[in-house]
This record gives C-alpha cells, sequence and structure tokens, in this order.
C-alpha cells in the first residue's frame, strides 16, 4: 500500500514542471507576448535563478543574477500584482537582459511576483519587442496567472509534504519491523530521534520512562541532540510538569510560549525560566493514566505544529512505548530463563549448555578448562536450626562470595540445591587450586548475619581439568562431583584435585 502511493507520487517535480508549462504556454498565448520567464528566488545562495522560459522570440536573458539589495527592494515595491515595467533601464530588467543586444532589447516588460505562503519566492516575466505592448487586460491576465501558478505551488507543497508523511510511514513500518527481530534499544531510539528531527525539524528528542509501575519518579533514559544541561539517568518527580503531566494522563502535552499550559516546568519544576527551547510536545508512550514514560520533542524555534503531526508522533511515541515493553519482556524472560531467581547465577540448565560451549572451545583450541564443584556442608543443618529464609539467605550470599573470588570471564552456576559449579576458562588445575582455597576461606570465615542471627558455613570443593579428567561435559562434572565428595569424606571444609579412582557419593554408595 505505502508502496503503491510512494510510486505514485515520485513524479511529483515531472508533474509540477508540466503543469508549469502548460500555464506559461497559456500566457504566452493569450498575451501575445514574446516570452515568459519564471525565475525563483534561492535563499541560500541569495540570487534568482530562471526555471523555465516559455519563448516565441527566444532571448540570451540571464540564467541567474545576485539579488542586489536594490533588486531586493525594486521587487518588494513591485508587490503582488502585474505591472508594467520600464524596459531595459530598469534595475531588475538591467541584469536579466544585460547579455541581449541594444536592437534586441524588448521594448514592453510586465512583471508579477509569484507567493508561496505569502512570501514572494519568484516573479513571471512578460516581454514584447514593440513599445507599450501591454494593455490593462494583460495586466489582469498576468495576475491570474501568477496567482494560479502559486496556488500550484502550494498545493504541491502539500503534496510534497504528503509524500514525505508516506516516507515516515514506511521508515516506521520499518522501525517495527527491526525491532520484532530485535534491535538494541540504543539502536530504536536513535531511530526514534533521527526521524523526529528529520521530519519535524525538531532539536532534541527525549525519552523518559517511570521508574517503576507504582514509582512518583521517572528517568531521563535517551537524548538526542545537545543535551544542554539535561543528563541521561537523571530523575525527576512526577509532577504538574509537561513530561509528569503527559506520563500522569497519558495524554499528549503542548507547551508553547504564546499559549503555556498551567505547568510549573519541563521536566522539573522552576526549569522553565532558563529553557533552552522554544516549544516542547511531550508524547505519552502508552495512552492511559500513568503511562509508561514519554517521547519528548523539543523545538530551538518556534515552529508550526500541525495536527498531522501531532497524530503520527502521538502514534510514534505509542509504537515505541509497545516496542520498549516487548524488549523489556523479552529481556525479562531471557533473564529468566538463564539464571536462577534466588542466587541470580546461571541456572543449572544454562550451565550445562555453558560447559558444553567451553568444552568444545577448550577442545578446538586446546585451551585449558578447568571446573569446581562447590557443596556447602551439613547445609540441612542450618535450614534445620534456623528456617529455610535463613538458608535462602545464605545461599545468595554464598553465590556472591564465590563470584567475586573468580575472574569476570568464568562462569558461575547454581547446580542444584546448595551446589555450586564454577567454569574456569583458560586455567590450569593447580591455580584452580589457588582460587578454591580462597573461596573456602572467605566462606569458612564469613559471618552470614541475618535479622541478628549469625551463621557459619564450610564448603567442600572438588577440582577437574579438562581433558585429564574428563573429556566430555558429562565426565567432567562427574570427576568434579567425586572429587569434592572426596573432600567431604575427609570431613569437609577443603579442596581436593580429582585422582583416578574417586567416585561419585551415588556409586561409592552402591
Ligand atoms: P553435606 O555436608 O553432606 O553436603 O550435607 P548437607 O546437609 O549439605 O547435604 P544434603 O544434600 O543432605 O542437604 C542439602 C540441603 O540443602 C537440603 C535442603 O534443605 C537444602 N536446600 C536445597 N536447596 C535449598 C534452597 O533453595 N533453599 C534452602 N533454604 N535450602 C535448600
Ligand atoms: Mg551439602
Ligand atoms: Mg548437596
Amino acid at each position: 500500500m505505502i508502496r503503491e502511493q510512494r510510486d505514485m507520487l515520485v513524479d511529483l517535480n515531472a508533474l509540477f514542471v508540466n503543469q508549469l508549462t502548460l500555464l506559461m504556454k497559456s500566457a504566452v498565448s493569450i498575451s501575445g507576448c514574446d516570452n515568459v520567464y519564471y525565475y525563483t528566488w534561492h535563499s541560500d545562495k541569495k540570487e534568482y535563478s530562471l526555471q523555465k522560459a516559455e519563448s516565441v522570440k527566444p532571448l540570451n536573458v540571464a540564467s541567474r543574477f545576485t539579488a542586489t539589495d536594490e533588486i531586493a527592494k525594486t521587487l518588494a515595491a513591485l508587490g503582488q500584482n502585474a505591472v508594467v515595467l520600464p524596459p531595459a533601464s530598469h534595475v531588475l530588467t538591467s541584469v536579466i537582459y544585460a547579455e541581449v543586444s541594444p536592437e534586441e532589447q524588448p521594448k514592453s516588460l510586465l512583471f508579477s511576483a509569484i507567493f508561496f505562503n505569502n512570501i514572494p519566492i519568484g516573479f513571471l516575466l512578460f516581454d514584447h519587442s514593440k513599445p507599450d505592448f501591454f494593455a490593462a487586460s494583460d495586466l489582469e491576465q498576468a495576475t491570474t496567472v501568477s496567482e494560479l501558478l502559486s496556488a500550484q505551488i502550494n498545493s504541491f507543497q502539500y503534496l510534497d509534504l504528503f509524500r514525505e508523511r508516506c516516507d515516515l510511514y514506511s521508515i516506521m513500518l520499518e522501525v517495527n519491523t527491526n525491532l520484532t527481530v530485535a534491535v538494541s534499544k540504543e539502536d530504536f531510539l536513535t531511530e526514534i530521534g533521527r526521524i523526529a528531527k528529520y521530519f519535524l525539524k525538531c532539536d532534541r528528542a527525549v525519552i523518559a520512562l517511570r521508574q517503576d509501575t507504582f514509582g512518583t519518579r521517572y528517568i531521563v533514559d535517551a537524548i538526542d541532540g545537545d543535551p544542554d544541561g539535561l543528563e541521561i539517568g537523571a530523575d525527576f518527580p512526577i509532577e504538574r510538569t509537561l513530561v509528569g503531566r503527559a506520563i500522569e494522563k497519558g495524554r499528549i502535552q503542548l507547551y508553547k510560549p504564546e499559549s503555556p499550559p498551567p505547568i510549573y516546568g519541563i521536566y522539573k519544576p522552576g526549569d522553565l525560566d532558563d529553557y533552552p527551547f522554544n516549544s516542547a510536545v511531550a508524547f505519552p508512550l502508552t495512552n492511559e493514566p500513568n503511562s509508561s514514560g514519554v517521547l519528548v520533542l523539543e523545538f530551538s524555534e518556534s515552529h508550526e505544529i500541525v495536527d498531522a503531526d501531532i497524530k503520527l508522533f502521538g502514534m510514534i511515541g505509542l509504537n515505541l512505548g509497545a516496542a520498549l515493553n516487548r524488549l523489556n519482556m523479552y529481556e525479562a524472560m531471557k533473564e529468566n530463563a538463564t539464571t536462577d531467581a534466588l542466587t541470580h547465577l546461571f541456572n543449572s540448565r544454562s550451565l550445562h549448555e555453558r560447559l558444553t560451549e567451553e568444552v568444545a572451545r577448550a577442545r578446538r583450541y586446546q585451551s585449558a578448562l578447568t571446573i569446581l564443584f562447590l557443596d556447602l556442608d551439613k547445609f540441612k543443618a542450618v535450614n534445620d536450626t534456623y528456617g529455610h529464609l535463613m538458608g535462602d539467605f545464605v545461599l545468595r550470599d554464598t553465590a556472591r562470595i564465590i563470584k567475586e573470588n573468580v575472574r569476570t570471564g568464568d562462569i558461575v552456576g547454581r547446580y542444584g540445591g546448595e551446589e555450586f559449579v564454577v567454569i574456569l576458562i583458560n586455567a590450569v588445575a593447580d591455580d584452580v587450586i589457588k582460587t578454591a582455597e580462597r573461596i573456602r576461606d572467605r566462606i569458612a570465615e564469613y559471618q552470614f548475619e541475618m535479622d541478628g542471627q549469625v551463621v557459619h558455613v564450610k564448603i567442600s570443593i572438588g577440582v577437574a581439568q579438562f581433558p585429564r579428567d574428563g573429556d566430555t561435559e558429562d565426565t567432567l562434572i562427574q570427576s568434579a562431583d567425586a572429587a569434592m565428595y572426596a573432600t567431604k569424606r575427609k570431613g569437609g571444609n577443603d579442596v581436593t584435585l580429582y585422582q583416578p579412582g574417586m567416585h561419585p557419593k551415588y556409586n561409592s554408595q552402591s
């Protein structure tokens, strides 16, 4: 659908040129003049350039000329209606016909200005070789032609805007499509900022998110454009500010200096006193009260924000909200699937996955790989004596202590109830012994204190090295477990390196 609309509009320029040609041709034939020229003003280059000429007796007129102050004043004085100009000597015609020989210079000239949004943007110039050629009816005619042309330019401008909108829709479609294939949050926000800047000519785009569902504050999450004092991570109360109200009401909030809404600030109370922008719109990310956040677009210059823009960006805001929601859910799901809720370590499934990967890697690159199997000693007694809450607390702190005593790249997982496994990458067993002994000591000396009660626990550790003690994921774990159990048999609170002949508990009991 969008593609079709865009293809249909691709030839907008050609269409306009056709219309212009038609108008100018009929102007020539109705008035009977020799030539008609259409010049337009180029504000960047400060010059007029010839867009089109319809000629019966072609003359070598200037294709462009600089708009001096004198010319600008002259054009302004000529006004909206068509006027008859004195030939050649006139300041305007002297530059246009500068290259035309005196004999060829037209003796009659008719000028009429072209307006866009009531601003002169160019003119039509009719000429004829004979003097006093243009009559009053020609003036009327020329005025009508230039009015028609002005109207055409205006309507084409709207069509152009419409085309931009179509582009915007397709970009949005792309953004949303990309998002379902999980782009990063940052990419998505940058994209929104880019679209907003391009289509609304806004100078800054800010995403602010509610701290949490019942929170009374919001956080600046992303800034696209000059931060100008605003900081990512800054948090503000949800109050009667532009952002606060958009979040609270879940409705679009507009700030314009000429008709300010009754608010205390844009982001925080009082910040309007030195607000670096002229106007702002806050689009909620969900359109019900207590929205999850807002998209704020800010403008340096006074800018007419039309209803269509508000609707469009309101929609973008909601899309963004839905997308962020999906992204958060996806991340939470990923988190739930891979981590253990109590300790936040890898759960046993993802631990196995990681071990399989690491064994394959060590095999491929012949790199070192060692694992620790850790089991708290007589942990059942902790639960029995102090209750499960205390037991949970000990497990959580034990997980933390283990993590703190291995390298960042090492993988720590909860293997079972009070059993942990550490995968030490690129480490041989002898180095690992030191790490394991450190963990053993840290735990033994640690005071697990909760609600004024203090518990001491000890841990038994077994060490197995790939491929010597096991060349598959399963055999490696079994060896580490057997070594751990050997520690237990010696009374616990120690580290044992696997030796052939050691058996896991269930084997030794059988
Ligand atoms: P050993 O020295 O032989 O390891 O003795 P133990 O008591 O540590 O070993 P056992 O396997 O007999 O008991 C493990 C206990 O760990 C049983 C269970 O109550 C406790 N446990 C397992 N998972 C959790 C948990 O998530 N929270 C709490 N609080 N306790 C748990
Ligand atoms: Mg135990
Ligand atoms: Mg156990």
